[in-house]
């Protein structure tokens, strides 16, 4: 179970949720220099200055597996008794790895291994605090963490690696530039509609997906082209509603082609998702009844397409495609995959190899061969 504190200044909860867990020394897992920038840090400290801090922040976004090694390590020597993760969804990510990972292993090589076994996950970590300061990934609602080695990337899942507290306060959220708020904010509308449409699916992540995407259709162009506060305060509550969704369904075949994409082409995490998930509203509406990977049939697969439908205010896939990819124009983000990949000199089966098969088979319809390498060539 998790407490949660949502709305804008929640972060002034902070002092007494830590108090709640008797903790005097606090690991504080933060960006690198947004932490200072964003005004984090000043909000924050302000709140902590009776305890004994220390912090790990020199890690990359999108957390490898060395970095999580020096978080580890980082535990193991100063022996906190809470962890405080402020910042996006790769910090939250990586403090959620360290927490665990540091009750578990002991040696750089059963770290490798351990990303493997989440099954084997024992022991729950430290109370950990998750403060997300973009509205996106959500992360602070999930019982996951994406960590890489080399290239390859990897959900490392299990219920204890759900943060104790979430502290949604959406004036944390103010000093994203357009850009990472555009990403963020795709994040979160891609893992609303994804969750949605996936096999794993529930009544309960539905309710969450669909109040997210209603938000965040009325609320993405004000909250990034003119900074409007209500609009993003909007934003993060969404964020989260789809965090939430996500952490019952899983996300599928837009998420699956997505890390490639954010690896070898280089483009943050959200925007790599929104490339393709417009295409694939279009491709989850043509199928045979034996391409349909969800077992709960025919009719229900076509009453969601109807709820998409109502929710983007259009009658067809190809016109809710066409809004997609018209709302990320929209907000400044590039829409067109094929002259992305054309303009990097990347194999496509660099691409391929690195597909997430578990999220394709968590979508709708199965893909059939070469559908996705046409959203490249
Ligand atoms: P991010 O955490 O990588 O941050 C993007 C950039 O924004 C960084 O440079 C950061 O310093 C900066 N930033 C953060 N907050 C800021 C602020 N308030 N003001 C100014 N700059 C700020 O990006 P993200 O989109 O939040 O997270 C992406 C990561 O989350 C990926 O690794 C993705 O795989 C992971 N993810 C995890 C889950 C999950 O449930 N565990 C879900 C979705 C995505």
């Amino acid at each position: 179970m998790q407490s949660e504190f949502i709305g804008k200044n929640s972060l002034k909860n902070i002092k007494e949720i830590i108090s709640e867990f008797g903790a005097k020394k606090i690991l504080l897992v933060t960006g690198k220099d947004s932490y200072k920038s964003s005004g984090s840090e000043e909000k924050l400290l302000k709140y902590l200055d009776n305890f004994t801090l220390e912090r790990f922040f020199d890690f990359e976004p999108n957390p490898n597996i060395k970095d999580v090694q020096v978080g580890v390590n980082i535990i193991s020597s100063f022996k906190p008794d809470l962890l405080i993760a402020i910042g996006g969804g790769s910090v939250i990510d990586i403090a959620k790895l360290i927490n665990i990972f540091a009750v578990h292993v002991i040696n750089e090589k059963a770290l490798y291994e351990f990303v493997n076994q989440s099954s084997s996950v024992k022991k729950p970590g430290l109370p950990l605090v998750a403060i997300p300061t973009t509205s996106g990934t959500g992360s602070e609602a999930t019982h996951f963490a994406v960590v890489y080695i080399g290239n390859k990337k990897y959900s490392f899942a299990h219920q204890y690696v759900l943060p104790s507290v979430a502290i949604i306060d959406s004036s944390l959220t103010y000093s994203n530039p357009p850009y990472i708020k555009a990403c963020s904010g795709f994040d979160a509308l891609s893992q609303a509609i994804e969750s949605l449409w996936a096999v794993g699916s529930n009544e309960e992540s539905r309710e969450y997906s669909k109040e997210a995407i209603e938000i965040i259709l009325s609320s993405i162009e004000m909250a990034v082209n003119e900074g409007d506060e209500k609009s993003m305060d909007r934003m993060s509550l969404a964020a989260n509603l789809a965090g939430k969704a996500i952490n019952i369904s899983k996300t599928t075949a837009a998420h699956a082609v997505s890390y490639p994409i954010t690896k070898f082409l280089n483009i943050p995490h959200g925007h790599a998702v929104a490339l393709t998930l417009g295409s694939f509203f279009v491709i989850n509406s043509k199928y045979s009844l034996n391409e349909l990977n969800d077992s709960r049939g025919i009719d229900y697969f076509d009453n969601i397409y109807k709820e998409l439908f109502n929710l983007f205010n259009c009658s067809s896939a190809e016109m809710v495609c066409k809004k997609w990819y018209q709302i990320m124009t929209n907000i400044g983000l590039d829409t067109d995959l094929k002259v992305i990949f054309s303009n990097k000199d990347i194999d496509y089966e660099l691409i391929k190899n690195e597909i997430n098969l578990e999220r394709l088979n968590n979508n709708p319809v199965r893909i059939r061969p070469g559908q996705i390498e046409s959203l490249f060539k």
